[in-house]
């Protein structure tokens, strides 16, 4: 990013977007001192990726996307397309039409085992190749072409703009695809593939050579972090709930026999790819995405999960890291001379705001003439704590206590 040598101006969003790109800086400072890995070296145009490449790449939910090192430097995307394109799946045909076909278990196996349910023969999970590729052919379309198109649409709606295929990339990897190809016939012998083989593969090899960059992997993270829309151009792509199973099969099975390890260290559901680029997402708060060509004996690559550790503590993000005082709702508490009661709420009422909320209206049965929940700002409510909230202003009234909540959004 370019400094201009004069102050910014007061509203201006420099001395934020610094700060944050200047930790991201620091991060993959700390990330470069990561020795070992090597590139993928099983086609050509991996083999010849620059090891020393490096990039982190931060969009929150708000929209706004942060970059330091290599962060605008193309790369294929490889594995990390396999949650999106399993979102597309489950768009396409819902829940239990993919989940028939597809399971939820994380394999602990290398990416490319044969992890096949005794039985059904379905695939272990979506992450590994033997559920990808079954994933990727339940897209429909009226021919091979079409069905890819609509995969590479829809991989662009995740990242807010066209994405383009590496051509030489699909190339070699048909060329070179055989194990994939083996994967798909064992899939085709059980009638869980629904498509021929070599229909289904190239569809696979042609969105593994889709060409991303840091940036647009922390676009796609974070559209999965904020429900399905994409935060910077506002488009719904996938529904909350299938933003939210997506997430949660990458959180256990997203870094093959590395997932248990991971969320140990990063507690994030992640994705990484053989290119080099590792995705992650935080519910609610951002998508990050990281690039750097060697990988370890996993695939994983070495200085990205390196710079996700390093994301994650810089920013707190550990999903099993929640703060130690809940975030309570309750703006103010306001007393009249007459014992009239006014509590002002403001953003999100969970099941625990709700109970501090309750806690707060019973501390006032003894003295108040009346009460008045006033939560107008109340920006979403859970069902369960507006249940609570009810039971508990209806006890409260049947005591004789007047009180009025006004304005809890449906
Ligand atoms: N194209 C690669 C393969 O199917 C992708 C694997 C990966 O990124 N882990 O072998």
């Amino acid at each position: 990013m370019s400094t201009a040598p004069t102050d910014p101006a007061p509203g201006s969003a420099r001395p934020l977007v610094e700060a944050v790109e200047g930790a991201l800086e620091r991060v993959l400072d700390e990330a470069r001192l990561a020795r070992g890995g090597a590139v993928a070296d099983y086609i050509p145009e991996l083999a010849r990726a620059n090891p020393e490449h490096l990039a982190v790449a931060v969009a929150s939910v708000g929209g706004n996307v942060y970059g330091a090192g290599d962060d605008r430097h193309p790369f294929t995307i490889q594995s990390i397309s396999k949650p999106f394109v399993y979102a597309l799946a489950v768009r396409e045909l819902g829940f239990d039409e993919v989940a028939g076909r597809v399971g939820f278990e994380p394999s602990g196996e290398p990416f490319n085992a044969i992890s096949l349910e005794p039985g059904t023969g379905r695939p272990a999970n979506p992450m590994i190749n033997a559920g990808a590729i079954v994933t990727s052919a339940l897209v429909p379309g009226p021919t091979p072409a079409e069905r890819f198109e609509r995969i590479r649409a829809g991989l662009s709606a995740f990242a807010g703009r066209q994405l383009e295929v590496d051509e030489r990339t699909f190339a070699s990897e048909r060329a070179t695809g055989d194990r994939n190809r083996a994967l798909g016939y064992l899939t085709l012998a059980t009638g869980i593939l629904p498509l021929p083989v070599d229909d289904a593969v190239d569809a696979y090899f042609r969105q593994c050579s889709v060409l991303v960059t840091a940036r647009d992997l922390a676009v796609m993270g974070a559209t999965l972090a904020h429900a399905g829309v994409n935060p910077v151009t506002g488009e719904a792509v996938v529904d909350p709930a299938i933003a939210k199973r997506t997430l949660s099969v990458m959180a256990t099975c997203g870094m093959y026999d590395y997932s248990g390890e991971w969320l140990v260290r990063v507690g994030l559901p992640a994705k990484s790819g053989v290119g080099g680029g590792v995705l992650a997402a935080q519910p609610g708060q951002v998508g990050i995405g990281v690039f750097s060509p060697p990988l370890d004996g996993r695939g994983n690559s070495v200085r990205g999960v390196e710079a996700l550790v390093g994301v994650s503590q810089a920013y707190e993000l550990h999903l099993f890291d929640h703060l130690t005082r809940p975030r309570s709702a309750i703006e103010s508490v306001v007393v009249g001379p007459d014992g009239d009661v006014v509590v002002t709420l403001r953003g999100e009422v969970d099941f625990i705001a709700a109970e501090q909320l309750v806690d707060e209206l019973r501390g006032h049965a003894g003295e108040a003439r009346s009460i008045r929940v006033d939560a107008r700002a109340v920006t979403d409510v859970r069902a369960v704590a507006a249940r609570f909230l009810a039971v508990a202003a209806g006890h409260l009234r049947a005591g004789g206590l007047d009180v009025v909540v006004d304005g809890l959004p449906g």
